[in-house]
């Protein structure tokens, strides 16, 4: 299938009916108990012309019944009723049974192609978004692979076998009557075309309910407003759609009622047409075979006819709408992965891992539409431009800067949260999309500074990182990242639930919880992004002292706005605008007088200390600093 016939009306519905090969049997025989109970259906009305005509007046009004005949049709009647209870039972069973599978198939099949996203697509969806496709157009779609694609088939049968058995009781009747279908199906088309746009409206207005309720009842939603004092202003919103959300209900019940109210009409008076006309029939010249029981025959079959019109009509509708979520889910599921393992991508076992991490000319653009310029929208066309460097194992190497710098995104490169656009990220000279994704993932640890806890026990949250660690595994993680003694604290310790994103604990706690779960993850390459930045001093403090013993035998990579943390690292790159513009020891850096220097100036300004670099020497009140000087000289936070 091309793109554009993947795309076109017919090319979905044709996805969405592939949806149900895996149950070709199944469908099978639900066609056939459809064909089965739909044309049982007429068997009942169609006999009624037997039972009037031949068994209770086969002699006219006046005449004796046939009361064994009678017993006959009554029997057969009431065989046929149970038998069609029984196979509609049977059907929705069936139906059920196959739509709930179809809808399992595709709510697994988009979770796990989302799993195979990159961080890419997340960042760039709106939230909820991606929850709602999952929950709400899967569960949109129940009635039509449930109900509607079965009612179609029944009422199309239903519709053609009661066409047939009226043509046999009376063509001349059957005329006349199928004469008034476009009239009906104008009614309906009118009449339903109404309910639609309000039934829609009343959607959009319930669905703004649930989104103002969602955005501003949320942790995040309700301690903005409090700060903000904005919460009259909320609550009138919520009561200006609530107000709309029940007069569209009410509008929507009464246009429903005014409908029924016109079917009802007019199933009413199209009997009476045919009493009418039947009777003008007796009394002329063309009486051709009417008879009571023709009459009663035909009037019973008539909303056999009828009914499955105004179904229909809304059915059509039904399945544009679902077919719109179809093309919404199929959006989804063509969204092709921008990160993939490569064909000969190889596992990498963690201990065969040594650390040696390697930059070689990479660029990476987040908007790689915007060409070679900066885009309107003011951002930068290259996040990272031209990035070369070389860690060997072992070492502590920090990444400093602005904010913006790019710091965070030369860190994303090592996971494979991201694809460099151009040039290689290697460890131990294999490119990482030579490496299988799931290995890399036991190579590469990471923390950041918001770490994210599940609604779980805080046991599991640390299982995460290791599923078949030992208690006591658990136990020293927890005492390395100056954990255990607070879990010992809470009152169900390790089982202890952690509310939404870890609510219950603070900052610095979530943090140091976070520590442990890298801890058991046991990485060779330890990623650090700003770790520490939420804690204050004292708990920075313990949770450096923890660091120290994890990073000593691996890799790390520390990002840090506080210089104090990293001024001790092997190496220490200064990335400015996507570039690495300087790198160094520390001292280093220091004597090039450039734009660490000024960081470094920056934040130790107006305290005890006050660099400053003239002619490319570093200066305190007018001295010239020695590197000894500087790695002692008291920090201000
Ligand atoms: P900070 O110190 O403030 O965390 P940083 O140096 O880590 O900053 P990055 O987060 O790497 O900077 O961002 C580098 C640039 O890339 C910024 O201009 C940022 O706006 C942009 N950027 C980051 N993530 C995305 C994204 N998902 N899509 C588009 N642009 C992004």
């Amino acid at each position: 299938m091309t793109t554009d016939d993947r795309t076109s009306k017919s090319g979905v519905a044709r996805r969405a009916a592939g949806s149900f090969r895996p149950y070709t049997f199944q469908v099978i025989g639900i066609i056939l108990l459809i064909l089965v109970t739909a044309g049982l259906g007429v068997v009942n009305p169609y006999l009624t012309r037997n039972v009037f005509d031949d068994a209770l007046f086969p002699q006219g009004i006046d005449g004796q019944p046939d009361i064994q005949l009678l017993w006959v049709l009554a029997g057969i009647m009431a065989a046929v009723t149970v038998v069609s209870g029984a196979l509609g039972i049977l059907q929705t069973w069936a139906t059920n049974i196959v739509g709930q599978r179809v809808m399992r198939d595709l709510r697994d099949r988009l979770y796990t192609h989302l799993q195979g996203l990159s961080l890419g697509f997340f960042t760039g969806a709106r939230t909820g978004e991606i929850q709602s496709r999952i929950a709400n157009d899967v569960g949109g779609i129940q009635n039509v692979v449930t109900n509607t694609m079965s009612s179609v088939l029944s009422n199309i049968v239903i519709f053609v076998s009661t066409l047939i058995a009226m043509t046999l009781i009376s063509w001349q009747l059957t005329v006349v009557c199928v004469a008034t279908i476009p009239f009906f199906f104008l009614l309906s088309l009118i009449v339903g075309k109404k309910r639609r746009k309000v039934t829609s409206e009343a959607q959009e207005s319930a669905a703004e309910v649930t989104a103002i309720t969602h955005e501003t009842l949320s942790i995040s939603g309700i301690m903005l407003a409090k700060l903000f004092g904005r919460q009259n202003q909320e609550i009138e919103r919520f009561h200006n759609e609530n107000e709309r959300m029940a007069t569209l209900a009410i509008r929507r019940q009464m246009t429903g009622q005014s409908f029924f109210t016109l079917m009802q009409i007019f199933f009413s008076l199209a009997p009476v047409v045919i009493y009418v006309l039947a009777g003008y029939m007796l009394t002329g010249s063309f009486s051709v075979g009417i008879t009571a029981g023709t009459i009663v025959a035909f009037t019973t079959l008539q909303f056999r006819l009828f009914w499955p019109i105004s179904t229909l009509i809304e059915t059509s509708v039904e399945l544009q709408s679902s077919l719109a979520l179809f093309e919404r889910i199929f959006g989804y599921l063509d969204i092709t992965p921008d990160i993939e393992d490569r064909p000969n991508a190889r596992r990498v076992s963690p201990g065969d891992v040594r650390g040696h991490v390697e930059f070689d000319s990479v660029r990476l653009s987040y908007n790689p539409d915007h060409g070679d310029q900066t885009a309107e929208n003011g951002a930068r066309r290259w996040a990272l431009n031209d990035i070369n460097f070389d860690i060997a194992p072992g070492q502590l190497a920090a990444f400093v800067g602005p904010s913006g710098a790019g710091k965070s995104t030369i860190s994303y490169l090592i996971p494979r949260l991201y694809d460099p656009t151009s040039g290689a990220i290697r460890i131990d000279g294999t490119d990482v999309r030579d490496i299988r994704q799931e290995s890399l993932a036991g190579i590469v640890g990471y923390v950041t500074q918001e770490s994210y806890l599940f609604h779980d026990t805080l046991k599991n949250n640390l299982l995460y990182a290791m599923p078949d660690a030992t208690m006591e595994e658990i136990e020293i993680a927890a005492k390395a990242a100056f954990i255990h003694d607070r879990i010992m604290e809470l009152p169900d310790g390790y089982d202890t639930v952690v509310g939404e994103r870890g609510y219950r604990l603070s900052g610095g706690e979530r943090q140091r919880l976070s520590i442990a779960r890298v801890i058991l993850h046991d990485p060779r390459i330890l990623i650090l992004d700003e770790a520490t930045s939420a804690l204050d001093t004292t708990s920075e403090r313990h949770v450096q002292a923890a660091l120290e013993p994890l990073m000593r035998d691996r890799t790390t990579i520390a990002i840090a706005h506080r210089l104090s943390t990293i001024m001790s690292a092997d190496v220490i790159y200064v990335v400015d605008e996507g570039r690495i513009v300087e790198y160094g020891t520390h001292a280093q850096l220091l004597e090039t007088c450039g734009l660490y220097a000024s960081l470094y100036q920056e934040q130790f300004d107006g305290g005890r200390v006050e660099s400053r670099c003239e002619d490319g020497i570093v200066m305190v009140d007018g001295n010239i600093l020695t590197h000894d000087d500087i790695l002692t000289a008291p920090a201000a936070d």
